[in-house]
């Protein structure tokens, strides 16, 4: 991938923004939708017919743990008023939807996800793994998607744009979170708030930078042995001002970091889904 190919990411990325505070509507005869649920946000994207972002809504939730769903009514509550949301916003129902299930997640928990996206009133197209599905977006021929996220970093190796190695390893934003915590006397969500405020990044990131030097490490050892063209960073915590640094640091690999992380899966998830239902 070249920086050409992350302007590509990061266009799609700024249109979905673009979108979430303001909708097209009237602009298409179908609509594909994204549901992407996680550990501490609910994204759901919604693409046209020719996979451009026309709306977007999401939610911060605890109803996913490390990929599963521990709170499966309401995962589905949530989606639901999600939906609900963006049909009102777009003037249309919401048919078709995709999914994914963080790499390396059992047949057990996609069929949970399954359910709460039908659940929640989409026919499910499509439902594949949350590197695979960031990938369409990030479109890496040979290099690693390196999700970060709340309670775990997922490491995914690229060659040939396929997916041939995975790894999932407790280390994530809720570690942040906690020192964050500690380092200031402040209870743990008053932390998540404080961390999530670009304004406090600057200051946040040498707090930090022990915690993301971890993650670092945790890093070159998942990709030991591979020719690592660039790692690709994904997820909220990749939304840390600078974490992007210390990884290139620490790591010795060149690091990409789109314009808003925490939106290249959900929007990938979207353009994964078709009208054919599964
Ligand atoms: P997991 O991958 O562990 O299942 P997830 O998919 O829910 O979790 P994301 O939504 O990608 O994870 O990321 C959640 C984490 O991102 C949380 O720890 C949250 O605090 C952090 N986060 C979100 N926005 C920001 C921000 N602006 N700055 C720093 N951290 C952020």
């Amino acid at each position: 991938m070249t920086i050409t190919d992350i302007d590509v990411c990061d266009k799609i990325v700024a249109n979905f923004e673009t979108v979430i505070k303001t909708p097209k509507k009237n602009t298409s005869s179908i609509y594909y939708t994204g549901v992407d649920l996680g550990t501490a946000c609910i994204v759901l994207a919604v693409m046209d017919e020719n996979y451009q972002p026309v709306a977007g809504a999401y939610r911060y939730a605890d109803v996913v743990r490390d990929g599963m769903v521990v709170d499966y009514i309401g995962a589905i509550t949530i989606v639901k008023e999600l939906k609900a949301e963006l049909e009102v916003k777009l003037e249309t129902e919401l048919i078709y939807a995709a999914a994914a299930i963080p790499p390396g997640t059992d047949e057990l928990d996609s069929g949970a996800i399954k359910n709460v996206v039908q659940g929640a009133g989409f026919y499910l197209t499509n439902i594949l793994d949350e590197p695979t599905a960031a990938n369409q977006v990030l479109q890496i021929q040979n290099g690693a998607v390196v999700d970060i996220g709340g309670g775990t970093t997922g490491i995914s190796i690229i060659k040939n744009g396929e997916v041939v190695k995975i790894g999932d390893e407790a280390t994530g934003g809720t570690h942040l979170t906690l020192v964050t915590a500690g380092a200031y006397g402040i209870s743990v969500p008053e932390a998540e708030k404080y961390k999530r405020n670009q304004k406090n990044h600057a200051e946040l990131i040498a707090v930090l930078k022990p915690v993301v030097e971890k993650i670092a490490t945790i890093i070159s050892s998942q990709i030991e042995g591979y020719a690592i063209d660039g790692l690709y960073l994904v997820g909220g915590t990749a939304c840390l001002t600078g974490i992007e640094s210390i990884i290139e640091e620490k790591t010795k690999i060149v690091t990409y970091k789109p314009f808003n992380p925490m939106f290249v899966t959900p929007l990938g998830i979207a353009l994964s889904c078709t009208d054919k239902i599964l």
